[in-house]
């Protein structure tokens, strides 16, 4: 079976080999206050900060997903009002799950084939954290550089940004927001079950603000634990593990990046040459890493069913083009030879 769905997604190869290595180090058995766990822990937020060129003044830590950092941020940064940002089912979901914990979130939204336009967008207030999706998953669309560095020359406030099906797989401008996060599963090619949250010297100078020290997602305390290169809880020893071992594999961003580029601008030739309609029309807008196809409900039904006979699992649309829509991950973990299978698949459906 090869899959390309967008989350959990396909891991890289190697990963096989890893899972036997970390059982023989015997480092998942080892206690998480151990100096044989403190090293490995150090070792994966060093090969992360170093493949993906996190700046060396932001702090990286490891959660248990993406939708914990919604938590996270509404409980630990949040000290008045949050001004969200998004186009999406996930952009969506992150404000009501802050507005749920903080009753003040404030959505701005915008059309699939735009940029948001940030003149319209009303001037947020001083202490206001601004949230956005870097990709939209459920759609297939992302923010350019152009657009968050544009942002961040325009205010001080403080930027969140959720990154999890691009961090790993896109260049990201890391200087352009506070706080980014992402989870495992998706552009960096490893078993679900962990996210990684990224913050910058300004982010943590607004928790020690806030102060949080009385819930579970007390972004100070687990400071505090990663700081000493521990966990405040007994942590997911083998995802770390994986992390560090796949980030020492991969090579830099920028070239991993490349190759997402090309095999994007790759499927966005290839489909409409094939007879698919891709969801997003603004070239400017579109997802290099979630390419979202459009079609009729029972076409959509029909090439998901034949995909999943000759063992290639698509992924399903998601929000509200549900029904309408199917996606392909682009992410670094998949091979060209799959990619090749996933076209031949594509060319003679059409085809009949
Ligand atoms: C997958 C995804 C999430 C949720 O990730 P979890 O690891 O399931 O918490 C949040 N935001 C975006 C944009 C995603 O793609």
């Amino acid at each position: 079976m090869i899959t390309f769905y967008p989350g959990p997604s396909k891991v890289y190869d190697e990963v096989g080999r890893y899972l036997q290595e970390a059982f023989e180090s015997g480092v998942i058995s080892a206690n998480h206050r151990s100096t044989a766990f403190m090293q490995m822990l150090e070792d994966a937020i060093r090969n992360l900060k170093t493949k993906l060129n996190v700046p060396d003044d932001y702090e990286v830590y490891f959660v248990s997903s993406a939708t914990e950092c919604w938590e996270i941020i509404a409980e630990n940064l949040i000290s008045d009002a949050s001004l969200h940002i998004y186009n999406g089912a996930f952009g969506e979901k992150w404000m009501e799950y802050t507005q749920k914990l903080t009753g003040s979130a404030r959505s701005y939204f915008f059309e699939t084939n735009e940029e948001p336009d940030l003149n319209t967008v009303t001037k947020p207030a001083a202490n206001e954290i601004i949230c956005l999706t870097h990709n939209e998953t459920s759609n297939g669309t992302a923010l350019t550089s152009e657009f968050l560095n544009t942002l961040r020359a325009q205010c001080e406030n403080m930027i969140a940004v959720d990154a999890t099906s691009s961090m790993a797989g896109v260049v990201l401008p890391w200087d352009s927001a506070d706080v980014w996060y992402g989870s495992v599963q998706k552009c960096f090619g490893l078993p679900a079950g962990m996210g990684v949250m990224i913050v910058s010297p300004k982010a943590v100078e607004r928790a020690i603000a806030v102060g949080n020290r009385s819930h579970y997602n007390s972004l100070l305390f687990i400071r505090d634990n990663f700081l000493k290169f521990q966990t405040p809880y007994t942590p997911n020893t083998l995802g770390i593990y994986l992390m560090g071992r796949v980030m020492k594999q991969v090579l830099p961003i920028e070239t991993v990046a490349e190759q997402t580029h090309k095999r994007a601008q790759d499927w966005c030739k290839f489909l409409p040459e094939n007879g698919y309609r891709l969801l997003v029309e603004n070239e400017a807008v579109r997802s290099e890493t979630v390419v979202a196809v459009k079609d009729s409900k029972e076409r959509i039904v029909a090439i998901k069913k034949a995909a999943l006979q000759v063992g290639i699992v698509l992924g399903n649309g998601y929000g509200k083009d549900k029904e309408v829509s199917f996606r392909i991950a682009n992410f670094p973990a998949i091979t060209d030879s799959e990619i090749r299978t996933l076209k031949d698949f594509l060319v003679s459906f059409s085809s009949k």
